[in-house]
């Protein structure tokens, strides 16, 4: 296939990079990185998206998805895909996709788990929202990046289940954290509170598979001094966008307003920011009720 791909950055460069392995024509475009081996630049967003079947995105926000999808809709082929694998608000994901049907594309949205490991390894999980035909054309691309790709349902349904999850994982992470520092002033073992927790009704991802306590459990970055692994500061995104979402369709979401609510105190004010999401243990560690 021929394939534009534009924000070649930590997570867009082995992405594209992949796709040009597996032998897709792949022509890149980022405004500040350049292209890995086996992409080819455009000398701009328009130059990679003009003979493309697939143009896939990768870019930090909705906002700058938003505009960056304004200059290449008008120059992709009728009847090309636009996806985009950024995380952005459920809003510009349909808004983006509008713009695409309305100029004779199709779309789809198809956010990421997996972070830097899964892209470079291609073993990320895409959630994604659009069309059948737009997800059946652009799947054996799925394929090569990752390891899982789940139809979610229309426009905006693969953020939608992206914003979900990262909802509950905050949430887990920092409960599973505040646990693990309310075991220590009681007196009980790290190790014994995991061998119960990951075997009992408490487990979880962040328990069984990320351990926030260092020495226990699989490696995680804990044991590497908290370096990410997945960051606070990108935790706190999703966390935003979920809350954000939750404003818009009137949903109660207590849980996630205070996750929230501590990554944000976490990195804005603590030394959250450049740290893992599951710093947070630490953080609990130092601090009393007060
Ligand atoms: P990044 O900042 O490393 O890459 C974004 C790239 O977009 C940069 O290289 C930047 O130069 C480029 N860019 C910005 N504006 C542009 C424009 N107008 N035209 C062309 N290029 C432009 O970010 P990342 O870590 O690769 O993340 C990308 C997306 O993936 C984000 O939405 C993020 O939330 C999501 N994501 C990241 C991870 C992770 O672990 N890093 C995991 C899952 C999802």
């Amino acid at each position: 296939m021929k394939i534009g791909f534009i924000g070649l950055g930590n997570m867009g460069a082995p992405m594209a990079a992949n796709l040009a392995r597996a032998g897709h024509a792949v022509t890149g475009f980022d405004l500040v990185t350049p292209c890995p081996d086996g992409v080819s630049r455009a000398e701009d967003v328009q130059g990679a998206a003009r003979d493309a079947d697939v143009v896939v995105t990768m870019l930090p926000n909705g906002a700058i998805l938003r505009d960056v999808a304004a200059q290449l809709i008008p120059a992709m082929k009728v009847g090309a895909v636009l996806c985009d694998c950024s995380t952005v608000d459920v809003d510009s994901a349909r808004a983006v996709a509008d713009m695409a049907v309305t100029a004779g594309l199709d779309a789809l949205d198809a956010p990421v788990s997996g972070g830097v490991g899964g892209a470079a390894a291609g073993t990320l999980t895409f959630m994604v929202g659009g069309s059948d035909t737009a997800f059946a054309t652009v799947l054996p691309l799925f394929d090569v990046m990752g390891q899982k790709a789940v139809h979610c349902g229309g426009a905006g349904a693969g953020q939608a289940a992206k914003i979900c999850n990262n909802m509950i994982l905050g949430a887990t992470m920092a409960v599973t954290c505040e646990a693990f520092a309310l075991a220590d002033k009681l007196g009980l073992d790290r190790a014994r509170m995991f061998d119960v927790v990951s075997t009992s009704s408490g487990y979880s991802w962040s328990m069984n598979a990320y351990c926030p306590a260092p020495g226990i459990g699989p490696q995680s970055p804990a044991d590497n001094d908290y370096k990410p692994g997945f960051a606070a500061e990108l935790m706190l995104k999703d966390l935003r966008l979920s809350q954000q979402a939750a404003e818009a369709v009137d949903a109660d979401t207590p849980m996630g307003a205070r996750a929230t609510e501590l990554y944000a105190a976490f990195v804005d004010n603590e030394d959250g920011k450049g740290r893992d999401f599951s710093a947070l243990l630490p953080r609990f560690v130092a601090r009393s009720r007060s």
